[in-house]
């Protein structure tokens, strides 16, 4: 158990297993009432019990043993700022299994966190409420008392009553529906698995649901505001594949038992990847194929396979603590372009992803960037990282290491991982570990490198006689004494005639070699531009690459070619002149423009 880092950790004196949550929800008047009982392991004997709970009324707490032994709760104590609660215990509660059951109360808000509020104008011009959650990274304390920490899972057993009529989804299935005497209906969902937190979800409202369409028994749905039927056809072709996909890659059913695809008209985030509930911005998730553009579509698939690779990375194996959210995030960026690229060949999304990659290249050649990971203490630190680097860089160094490996063994790998810390917690490492195990590569001295180090290198490649050297350096054009390394992976394609030749090699500080494949080789440093570095050839190098540019380069390293030598030119390395020789040089270039 880590040491409790305070003020933003809790104690582990206490830690819940299961949350049997009931919540009423007035739509018309914003409140709320809840009833929540919590099954807690009781660790070392206890006096008081420390949770987190923020902007919400707790009225009264019990606590009672597995036997039917009660403890009075002498006083609740609320602290919006430290977004805790303490309930002091009349007498000391030993360690074992106990029931702690709180009603409280709360207001629908409409900051896009917590329990909130959104709305939607209907056919007669009406004002129509919607109440949703969105809870990552700290907001589910604004919906109910909880133990607020990734780490600490547990199974949620969610009810909801609400006014007849309404549409109210939540993270399972609904699996009993009761008619109420004041005309409301309580609805209770089937429990989730052991998950964490910033996951569960809940929606309310005149809502409209899809027909659900079938992903191997698993029933996909999407949820509308009504009048936007029309609109879902992607959004279900997309999640039936990539459900599927995913089952296959990762070698593990989908983790719930069944998906819906939620529609907001106010969201915060572009989506969120809370389990069997994922929920959307509208204009991301619904969209006319007949009206819509390619880029559109692609953006639109790409939204949602990256949601549903959360299910089983992220959701199924979670990080322990939020300076893990970079890897949630570059991986499911990865696994979406993985997933997407099977659905649909010809969108050529590696491509895409190439170009958006010279963004972060430019961004991690500023003295000003960041490692990928850094320290987290309090959740806000994490804020930082839902940005380029993360998602990009990350994804891109993911891709790196999935090339350098092999696909299979990096999916073997994945597996290990996954199966190994299903329903639990993981440090970042972990996932190095296990590909570790699966290949016997140094995996995790190669990424703790390029994740903990800001930066990355620039590849110098030269002809020695009938060897080529490789040698590198930090680009940053700001300095030329940069001393950072990475132990580089990065897959040399050499082609000679009829015959070619790839090799994996590892470029360590002090370079590496290897040897030419013939005197006329064409040398490819960077196959299929997989690895996240910038490549810099010799003269003689550069012009037997150039010369076999439209017969041996694919589009995605021809694009590379480019770019790496106006990078140059822009670091004052390389000439204008040769950059405009390269470019003269791939004139009859019709891919990537
Ligand atoms: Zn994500």
């Amino acid at each position: 158990m880590p040491e409790p880092d305070q003020p933003y950790r809790l104690p582990r004196t206490v830690v819940p297993s299961r949350y049997d949550l009931t919540l009423e929800p007035d739509l018309d008047t914003g409140a709320f009432d809840g009833a929540i009982q919590i099954t807690i392991e009781v660790v070392e004997p206890v006096t008081e019990i420390v949770l987190n709970a923020n902007e919400l009324r707790l009225d009264d707490a019990t606590l009672t043993a597995a036997d039917g032994r009660t403890v009075e709760v002498s006083k609740i104590r609320t602290d919006d700022d430290a977004e805790r609660a303490t309930l002091d215990l009349a007498e000391t509660a030993e360690p074992g299994e106990w029931a702690l059951a709180i009603s409280f109360r709360g207001e629908l808000n409409p900051r896009l966190t917590g329990f909130y509020r959104s709305t939607y104008t209907d056919e007669d011009g009406r004002t129509q409420v919607i109440g949703t959650t969105h809870f990552e990274a700290t907001d589910a304390r604004r919906a109910f008392p909880c133990w607020d920490e990734p780490d600490l899972k547990a199974v949620f057993a969610i009810s909801l009553v609400v006014k007849d009529g309404l549409t109210a989804v939540s993270n399972g299935p609904e699996v009993e529906r009761e008619s109420l005497d004041d005309g409301r209906v309580l609805i209770r969902f089937a429990d989730t698995m052991k998950m964490s937190t910033y996951l569960a979800a809940w929606v309310v409202g005149r809502l409209e649901l899809s027909e659900p369409a079938d992903a191997r028994g698993v029933p996909v749905r999407t949820v509308h505001v009504p009048g936007k039927g029309h609109l879902t056809s992607l959004a279900s072709e997309v999640s039936v594949h990539s459900l599927n996909w995913f089952a296959d890659y990762y070698g593990i059913p989908y983790p719930e038992a069944k998906l819906d695809n939620v529609a907001l008209p106010d969201f915060a985030q572009g989506a969120m990847e809370n389990v069997g509930c994922v929920t959307y911005r509208e204009q991301v998730l619904l969209i006319d194929p007949a009206r819509s553009t390619q880029e559109e579509q692609l953006g639109v698939a790409e939204t949602v396979a990256h949601e549903l690779a959360h299910m089983w990375f992220g959701d199924l194996v979670t990080m322990r603590w939020w300076n893990g959210i970079w890897l949630n995030e570059a991986f499911a960026t990865f696994m979406s372009m993985l997933a997407v690229d099977d659905l649909r060949p010809d969108w050529e999304i590696w491509n895409m992803f190439t170009r958006d990659r010279t963004n972060a290249f430019e961004i991690d050649a500023l003295e000003t960037t960041r490692p990928i990971e850094y320290e987290v203490r309090s959740p806000d630190d994490a804020s930082g990282m839902f940005d380029t680097l993360t998602y990009v860089k990350g994804g891109a160094v993911l891709r790196m290491l999935e090339q350098w490996l092999g696909a299979e063994r990096f999916r073997d790998g994945i597996r290990r991982y996954l199966g190994k810390h299903a329903y639990g917690n993981t440090e970042t490492h972990d996932l190095w570990d296990a590909l570790e195990e699966e290949t016997g590569e140094p995996v995790r001295r190669i990424m703790d490198a390029w994740i903990f180090q800001p930066g990355y290198p620039a590849i110098s490649v030269d002809l020695m006689g009938d060897r080529i050297r490789f040698s590198q350096r930090r680009f940053i054009p700001s300095k030329d004494d940069d001393p950072t390394s990475w132990p580089v992976p990065l897959t040399v394609r050499q082609v000679s005639g009829e015959e070619e030749r790839a090799d994996r090699i590892l470029i360590e500080a002090d370079g590496a070699e290897l040897e030419l494949l013939a005197a006329d080789a064409v040398v490819i440093a960077n196959a299929g531009s997989a690895s996240f570095v910038r490549v810099w050839y010799d003269d003689e190098l550069r012009s037997r690459v150039v010369a076999r540019a439209m017969n041996v380069l694919s589009p995605i390293e021809r694009y590379s070619l480019v770019d790496d030598a106006w990078a140059a030119v822009v670091a004052g390395t390389a000439s204008a002149g040769s950059f405009l020789d390269l470019v003269q040089g791939s004139k009859d270039e019709t891919d990537l423009r």
